[in-house]
């Protein structure tokens, strides 16, 4: 797959394959307007011309009609020879009726709050910083618990995610021999719902931010598993809830600088029982040279948190520093690897 897509690349002369590298930039910024607008959702059931999407959506047509020309060359609308565009398997990706939508993530990622951040790259190339904090006067969790309707957009954007991932990681990892498993970090709950669902005799704890524990309630009560789900909010940096025998963290660890990682494994360690484990889902940064999506969420850390993406042998430091053993890394079909950890 991966000589496939360097094939594709190579396959034009290098300026045309530059062009089209820069351009990507602009492919992004029109699949964010698409996500926005809810073009998918409207496009579902039925072509539409721009004008009924302009109508539908409160926008410009000429405009409108010229970003969906542009997203329909690239695969991502259908462009109909009576005007109409439609759905492609790539724009069903953006419904927000769908499973694992990535329709919050494009719109956080590329249009709200970390679009400004990523214009501040050079900012934090130059001085080490985080140019989110520069463009915005504060961190991006001061400034969600401030902005609730951005909030919610990156909160549904992780939940979409980690649908995307659930089902990658319960097909190599399975949580048997667990009794209560603590989810830090877990966000709305979508990924320690669907470990209960697959694990009837298992307890689970969702513990994040109290404004987010808050957001998590109404979901967690449809997803039948509630009376074996505690809701608990808090602060991280001071304590993560007792009463686990693991712990488990979803793209928590990537968020943060190795001190301020140390500290919240430091308050797991202190948390689970002497044979407690933990369990980490990240991006692991391959060693070598090749494609990864890592390569690149790893900016989005640079520029939005400060956090970074790391490779298996800084995971293995930063359990050794916080007291755990690296027991052994997991791969899934999905950019994510479990790393397990066991409390020495
Ligand atoms: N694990 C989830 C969410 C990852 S996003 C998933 O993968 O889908 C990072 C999460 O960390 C957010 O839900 C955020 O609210 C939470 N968080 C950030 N700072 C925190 C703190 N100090 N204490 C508790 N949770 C925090």
């Amino acid at each position: 797959m991966n000589a496939q897509k360097t094939a594709m690349t190579t396959e034009v002369p290098p300026p045309i394959a530059m062009l089209q590298l820069i351009s990507g930039f602009w492919i992004s910024r029109c699949i964010y307007i698409a996500a926005k607008l809810g073009i998918p959702d409207l496009v579902k059931d039925a072509s539409k011309t721009a004008e009924e999407l302009a109508t539908a959506t409160s926008t410009h047509a000429p405009s409108l009609f010229r970003v969906l020309r542009a997203l329909a060359s690239v695969g991502i609308f259908s462009h109909q020879n009576d005007g109409r565009f439609g759905l492609t398997p790539l724009s069903d990706t953006l419904r927000s009726d769908i499973s694992g939508s990535l329709r919050a993530f494009a719109m956080t990622e590329l249009g709200e709050e970390h679009y400004p951040a990523w214009g501040g790259l050079l900012h934090s190339v130059r001085t080490g910083d985080i140019a989110f904090d520069h463009a915005f006067g504060e961190p991006v969790w001061e400034f969600f618990a401030k902005n609730p309707e951005n909030a919610k957009i990156f909160n549904d954007a992780m939940s979409g995610m980690t649908a995307q991932a659930n089902e990658a990681l319960h097909a190599v990892y399975d949580f048997d021999g667990i009794n209560t498993l603590v989810d830090v970090g877990g966000g709305h709950g979508g990924l320690i719902t669907s470990i209960l669902k697959r694990n009837p005799s298992l307890r689970g704890i969702l513990f994040d931010s109290p404004e987010v524990i808050e957001g998590a309630k109404t979901l967690l009560e449809g997803s039948g598993v509630s009376d074996r789900c505690e809701l608990l909010g808090g602060d991280f940096f001071q304590s993560v809830p007792e009463g686990g025998d693991a712990i488990i963290m979803k793209w928590i660890i990537h968020d943060w600088n190795d001190e301020q990682s140390v500290t919240i494994l430091k308050n797991c360690h202190r948390a689970l029982p002497e044979n407690g484990k933990l369990i980490l889902v990240e991006a692991v940064v391959p060693s070598g040279s090749e494609p990864h999506f890592s390569k690149f969420i790893d900016l989005n850390m640079l520029v939005r948190t400060g956090g970074r993406e790391r490779t298996e042998a800084e995971f293995r430091k930063l359990y050794e520093a916080a007291g755990f053993r690296l027991t052994r890394v997991v791969p899934t079909e999905s950019p994510f690897s479990v790393i397990e950890g066991a409390r020495v």
